[in-house]
């Protein structure tokens, strides 16, 4: 797709889809602080949000400071973790990254990308969502499975790598709608283009869509 084609596109499939889901343009990961919604997202792999607030709301309660980490040991963490899903990985990088932020970074977590990756447990897309929704800052995209499914299906991208999506999207959607760019197809991806099932009827892109299966 051309760029300018691709950037006349994008602005109406985000002002339909921020019409649409307004009311879900942020996080839905509880926290408090930038050193809550890290932990929140590193749990969020591969496991609902819902649930992590579950296990987080109980978790933050017993530990409610960064300093809290750095001192217990992953097993302490298994049995508020034990729900989802790879959790003995989970709890082992929190206390990593507790250890990381106390000792590299003076015991705040970073507001860089490049900081942030040196985390244990941190890759782009956990580092993009705290900086979008922690500080506020658009340096990337974070790309889950929910914007994979859509930016393929709306974009016609054939990939499944996330950085490559990334990449191909910061080409086009304008840097103030980077964090917006990624609640909204997420919502769209829970909604109505989900991985198993396209329910083009009920989508708001169903006339721009080039996989929409809605006759035009
Ligand atoms: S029209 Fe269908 S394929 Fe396209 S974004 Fe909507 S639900 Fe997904």
């Amino acid at each position: 797709m051309r760029k300018s084609s691709a950037r006349g596109k994008i602005k109406e499939v985000l002002s339909r889809l921020k019409r649409r889901y307004r009311d879900e343009m942020e996080t839905s990961l509880h926290h408090r602080n930038s050193w809550e919604l890290l932990v929140a997202t590193m749990l969020s792999a591969q496991s609902q949000d819902a649930q992590v607030n579950k296990v987080t709301s109980a978790l933050f309660k017993a530990y409610p400071k960064i300093d809290d980490y750095e001192r217990i040991k992953p097993t302490t963490l298994y049995r508020y973790v034990k729900t989802l899903g790879l959790y003995r990985n989970k709890a082992k990088n929190i206390v990593k990254a507790a250890k990381k932020i106390r000792q590299d970074f003076n015991g705040k977590v970073p507001s860089s990308l490049e900081k942030l990756v040196t985390i244990p447990g941190v890759g782009r897309k956990t580092a993009n969502v705290v900086l979008a929704n922690a500080f506020g800052m658009n340096v990337g995209i974070a790309i889950d499975t929910h914007c994979i499914t859509v930016a393929n299906r709306l974009f016609l991208l054939k990939t499944n790598n996330a950085e490559k999506i990334e990449r191909a999207l910061m080409e086009f959607v304008p840097r103030n709608d980077w964090g917006n760019l990624t609640h909204l197809f997420i919502a769209l991806g829970r909604d109505v283009c989900t991985a198993r099932t396209k329910y083009c009827n009920d989508c708001v892109l169903k006339d721009i869509c080039p996989s929409s299966t809605v006759r035009k």
